[in-house]
C-alpha cells in the first residue's frame, strides 16, 4: 500500500487542481494532484458529448497567470470546442511540467483530519494513503453526473449515455432513433448535432429554457490581436465585473427607465452579437425586477416564435415559468431551428411525464417511444455532489456530509468551520458557477497560496473559519440571493434537480468584483473570521495571522 507524505494534497486534476499545483509548487510546498480520470481536464475530460463547447468566449475563458501562455496559445474559434479546451489543458500540463505530480486513475474515497497530528489522511480507491498538512478540494461544481432514478433503465436494450460520462471514442447515431432527455445547456448543444445523424430524434422536455445564439465563428484574427495586445488591462477589468468577463461592467441603467424602442434596439443588438453575458448585464434591474426581466424574456420568446415554424412547438419551447437568467442561460448554435426538421419531435414531458424506461425505449404517461439510443442530458448533483461523495471527516468530530445535510455551510466558499486546513476551490458560497470559472479558480488558488505562505512565514500551521464568521457569511449569501430573481427558478443553483436535496441557493451572486474585494480585505485584516494556530497546543498558542 503506497504512502505519500505531502504539504498539500489536491483532489481533482481539472483547471482548478492544475493551477493549484502550479502555484503551490512554485512556493515550495510539496504538492500532488489526485485525479479520478485517466487524463487531466476535469469537466473538459468527461463531457465529450457532441457539440460540447464553452459558452464564454475563449479569449476570456483561459488562464491569465502566464503572459506567454495567453499570448501564444491560439484559439481557433470564438467559443472553443471541448476537444480544443482539453488540448489546451494538456498543453498547460506539459508546458509547466505538471504531470510528474499528477496521479491519474486515483479516486479519493475519504479524507480524515487528525487534530493532534494536524494532518489530513486521504485514502484512494486503490488503497493509496496520502498524508498532507493541507488538503485542497478542486473537485469541480458539475462533476457528479446524475441519471434520474427511472424505473426499468437496466432493461433498455439499446445504448444509453450520460453527457458527463460520454465515451471517449464518441457515439455514432447514424440512422438511429434517439431520445435526448433534458433541455438544459448540455442538451441544447447536443440536439442540433444528433439531429443531423439520427433517423429520428425525440427530445423529452420537462422545462423549457431560455437559449441565446452563440454566433460562433472562426476567430477573427484582428480581434484576437487587439484583445491580446490589451490582455493585462482586460484581465484586470474582468476581475472587477459582476461575472468575471471583461467588457461587461456593472450596469447602471434600468430597463424600465428605457423606452420600449430603446430596449428593443438594445436586445436586438445583443441577440445579433451573440453570447449570454451581454444580456445578463444589459440593465441593472434585469436580475432583480420581474417587470424589467419580463421585457427581455418576452423579446426572447418572440425570437423563438419567429424561428420555429410550428406554433405549438414554438409555444412549448418558450419558457414561461421562470425569469430569464434566473437559471443558467443557455447558448446555442441552431437549437430552435432544429425543431423545423422533419426528423425531430419535441415531446412534452411536463404534461405527460416519463414513467419508465422499457426494453424498447421511453414510456411516458401518453405513449411509448421506441428508441435505439438514449442520451441523458439530465445534469449533475451540482456544487456539493463531489464533496459529499468523499467521506470528509474530523477524527472524533464532524462529518462534512452530515454538517451539510441542510445545505452547504462555508465561509467565503473557501473553507467550512470545524474542518481545519481543508480548502475548496470555487466552493458553494463563492461566485463559482455564477462567474467565468477560470477567473474564480485563479482567485481562489491565489488566495489559498497566499494564506499558506503567510501561515508558513509566521510559524503557523492551522487555519479554520470561526462558526460565527461562517453563519454571517451564509446569511449574507442568502440575503444577496433573496434580493434577486435567482431563487424564483427551480434550478440546480438551489439543488432543485436532485430529489430530496435541501433547497438552498448555493452560489454567491454579489458579483466577482465585490466578492474578490471582500476576500482581499479579510486576508489583509489578519484573516478576519478565521482562527489560526501554531502546531501543538492550539488553545495556548493561538495567534493572529497577518497578511504579507
Ligand atoms: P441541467 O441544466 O441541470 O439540465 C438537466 C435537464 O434534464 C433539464 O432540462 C431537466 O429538466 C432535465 N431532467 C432532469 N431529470 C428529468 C426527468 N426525470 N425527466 C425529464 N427531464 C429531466 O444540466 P446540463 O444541461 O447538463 O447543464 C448543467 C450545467 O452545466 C449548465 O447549467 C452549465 O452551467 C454547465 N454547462 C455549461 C456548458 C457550456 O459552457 N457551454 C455546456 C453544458 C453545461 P427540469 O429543468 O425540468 O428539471
Amino acid at each position: 500500500m503506497a504512502k505519500v507524505n505531502l504539504d498539500v494534497a489536491v483532489v481533482g486534476g481539472g483547471l482548478g487542481g492544475l493551477y493549484a499545483l502550479y502555484r503551490l509548487r512554485r512556493l515550495g510546498f510539496t504538492t500532488r494532484v489526485f485525479e479520478a480520470g485517466s487524463g487531466v481536464g476535469g469537466t473538459w475530460f468527461w463531457n465529450r458529448y457532441p457539440g460540447a463547447r464553452c459558452d464564454i468566449e475563449s479569449l476570456e475563458y483561459s488562464y491569465s497567470f502566464s503572459e506567454e501562455l495567453q499570448s501564444e496559445w491560439r484559439w481557433p474559434e470564438r467559443y472553443a470546442t471541448q476537444p480544443v479546451i482539453l488540448q489546451y489543458i494538456n498543453h498547460v500540463a506539459d508546458r509547466f511540467d505538471l504531470r510528474r505530480d499528477v496521479e491519474l486513475n486515483t479516486r479519493i474515497a475519504s479524507a480524515v483530519y487528525d487534530r493532534a497530528a494536524n494532518r489530513w489522511t486521504l485514502t484512494a480507491g486503490d488503497g493509496t494513503i496520502i498524508s498532507a498538512r493541507y488538503c485542497v478540494m478542486a473537485t469541480g461544481n458539475l462533476s457528479t453526473p446524475r441519471v434520474p432514478d427511472f424505473k426499468g433503465l437496466e432493461s433498455f436494450q439499446g445504448k444509453w449515455h450520460h453527457s458527463g460520462l460520454w465515451p471517449a471514442e464518441g457515439v455514432d447515431f447514424t440512422g438511429q432513433r434517439v431520445g435526448v432527455i433534458g433541455t438544459g445547456s448540455t442538451a441544447i448543444q447536443m440536439i442540433p448535432l444528433i439531429a443531423r445523424q439520427a433517423s429520428h430524434l425525440y427530445v423529452f422536455q420537462r422545462t423549457a429554457n431560455f437559449s441565446l445564439p452563440a454566433r460562433n465563428a472562426a476567430m477573427d484574427v484582428e480581434r484576437e490581436r487587439q484583445h491580446k495586445a490589451d490582455y493585462a488591462r482586460r484581465r484586470d477589468e474582468a476581475r472587477t465585473t459582476p461575472f468575471g468577463v471583461s467588457g461587461y461592467p456593472l450596469p447602471t441603467q434600468s430597463a424600465l427607465a428605457a423606452s420600449p424602442e430603446e430596449r428593443r434596439r438594445n436586445y436586438e443588438r445583443l441577440w445579433d452579437e451573440g453570447g449570454t453575458i451581454g444580456f445578463l448585464t444589459c440593465y441593472n434591474d434585469f436580475l432583480v425586477s420581474e417587470e424589467a426581466n419580463e421585457t427581455a424574456a418576452e423579446f426572447v420568446r418572440e425570437q423563438i416564435r419567429r424561428t420555429v415554424h410550428d406554433p405549438k412547438v414554438a409555444e412549448l419551447l418558450a419558457p414561461k415559468d421562470h425569469p430569464i437568467g434566473s437559471k443558467r442561460l443557455c447558448l446555442d448554435t441552431g437549437y430552435y431551428e432544429t425543431y423545423n426538421r422533419d426528423n425531430v419531435t419535441l415531446v412534452d414531458a411536463r404534461s405527460a411525464p416519463i414513467e419508465e424506461i422499457t426494453p424498447r425505449g421511453v414510456l411516458t404517461a401518453d405513449r411509448e417511444y421506441e428508441l435505439d439510443a438514449i442520451a441523458f442530458a439530465t445534469g449533475f448533483d451540482a456544487m456539493t455532489g463531489a464533496l459529499r461523495e468523499i467521506d470528509i471527516r474530523v477524527e472524533g468530530g464532524e462529518v462534512l456530509a452530515e454538517k451539510w445535510v441542510g445545505g452547504p455551510l462555508t465561509y467565503l466558499g473557501l473553507m467550512s468551520a470545524g474542518f481545519p486546513n481543508l480548502f475548496m476551490i470555487t466552493g458553494p458560497g463563492s461566485p463559482s458557477v455564477k462567474s467565468q470559472m477560470i477567473v474564480s479558480i485563479e482567485q481562489h488558488v491565489d488566495w489559498i497560496a497566499r494564506c499558506l505562505d503567510d501561515l508558513r512565514t509566521q510559524g503557523l500551521a492551522r487555519i479554520e473559519p470561526t462558526a460565527d464568521a461562517e453563519v454571517a457569511w451564509v446569511a449574507h449569501v442568502n440575503q444577496v440571493a433573496d434580493s434577486t430573481l435567482y431563487p424564483r427558478a427551480n434550478s440546480w443553483y438551489v439543488g432543485a434537480n436532485i430529489p430530496g436535496k435541501p433547497r438552498v441557493f448555493m452560489p454567491y451572486v454579489g458579483g466577482v468584483g465585490a466578492y474578490r474585494r471582500r476576500c482581499d480585505e479579510i486576508a489583509a485584516n489578519g484573516y478576519e473570521g478565521f482562527e489560526v494556530t501554531a502546531e501543538g497546543n492550539a488553545a495556548l498558542r493561538q495567534r493572529t495571522l497577518s497578511a504579507a
